[in-house]
């Protein structure tokens, strides 16, 4: 159940509410709320509160309008808010402003790790020249063995701002604990969560509270369900940051041939669960890199608002992930394919409303 309270509630009204909703939920302390777009709530987790319950706390004061929600899930739900929710990236930086949850689907391109300044610059360039809106680069790396390339950390973030100067292109990158959020925000234009921290609950609290709300992209766990995957885009949200982008990019199963299996299903699924905008990472989601002009045209004709997708200008050499990543004109050609597929979708639509 989620309670809106109206805005010109007095404080008497207030805490008559508060009184009201600690008596019914048993609560022995005081009750918190959130605030999303201005309008101030109170998420409770009841679904089994009599419907006499309910009619008393609409007949309070401060109540503006009280919203069923039958799922674990609350602020994220279709059933909370039933228009789509678009994320507006590059805010406050000196970039292209780019929105992400429209009809057309956004494109984020670049190297998994940021490697040297040249790597940066030239695939930066390159993927712009392709067609990519936001440039991708992880600065700080989750690499499963300790011996693997961990990122430049720090001067990864700076070169990927220098990047964005040089094309105007905001960046993504991720950040692996709280402490350096506030750091990489300072940076990065969206905040990616990965996949190995989907359910790191502190990290989700600190992105959600951040002041500025930049824009957060959480990957799907690597084996998360979708409702466990909605409840970390919970607490991001319930924390008081709703600018959540969700991204598929595959789970694990017993097939050695594709590094995860990408769940295409879940993104027509989503877009009934949830307001939140879904993009698919096909290169983790595969592994290979022939296999990933399929499944982003596959992904765009699923519905998925954007693509995030590894490009190397020199794929072999990678430091990272080089066996997924794809060259700059292969992107060119992805992202012409996604352009006309999203056309024939909306004449497709423009047509049935005829
Ligand atoms: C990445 O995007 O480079 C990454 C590490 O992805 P994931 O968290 O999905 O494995
Ligand atoms: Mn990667």
């Amino acid at each position: 159940m989620i309670i809106t309270i109206r805005s010109q509630a007095t404080s008497e009204e207030r805490t008559q509410l508060m009184t009201q909703v600690c008596r019914i939920t048993g609560s022995l302390h005081p009750i918190t709320t959130t605030v999303i777009d201005g309008q101030e709530l109170i998420v409770l987790d009841g679904t089994s509160l009599a419907n006499e319950t309910q009619a008393l706390l609409n007949e309070q004061a401060a109540v503006e309008r009280i919203t069923r929600v039958k799922t674990a899930y609350k602020l994220v739900s279709r059933a909370f808010k039933a228009e789509n929710t678009r994320v507006y990236v590059g805010h406050g930086h000196d970039c292209e402003q780019v929105m992400i949850g429209g009809k057309i689907p956004t494109i984020i391109a670049g190297p998994c790790a940021v490697e040297n300044r040249e790597q940066l610059l030239t695939t930066a360039h390159a993927v712009k020249h392709a067609g990519a809106h936001i440039l991708r680069g992880g600065a700080f790396k989750p690499r499963t063995s300790p011996y693997q390339f961990q990122g430049l950390g720090l001067e990864g973030l700076h070169l990927l701002a220098e990047a964005r100067k040089a094309t105007g292109l905001p960046i993504i990158t991720e950040v692996m604990e709280p402490e350096l959020v506030e750091t990489v925000a300072q940076h990065a234009d969206i905040l990616q969560i990965g996949s190995r921290n989907m359910q790191n609950y502190p990290l989700l609290l600190a992105v959600g509270r951040h002041a500025e709300k930049r824009p957060v992209l959480l990957k799907r766990g690597l084996s998360a369900t979708i409702d466990e995957w909605l409840l970390a885009a919970e607490y991001i949200v319930a924390a008081g940051n709703p600018n959540v982008i969700l991204c598929e990019r595959g789970i694990r199963s017993y097939d050695q041939q594709t590094r995860n299996v990408l769940d295409l299903s879940c993104v027509p699924l989503l877009q009934e669960l949830t307001h939140l905008p879904i993009v698919v990472d096909p290169s983790h989601a595969t592994g290979r890199r022939e296999l990933v002009p399929t499944m982003s045209r596959a992904s765009i004709a699923a519905g998925a608002n954007g693509l995030i997708i590894e490009v190397h200008s020199d794929p072999n050499n990678a430091l990272c992930d080089g066996r997924q990543s794809i060259t700059p004109e292969q992107l060119q050609k992805i992202v012409r394919e996604a352009r006309l597929l999203t056309q024939i979708m909306h004449e497709e639509v423009m047509v049935q409303v005829a």
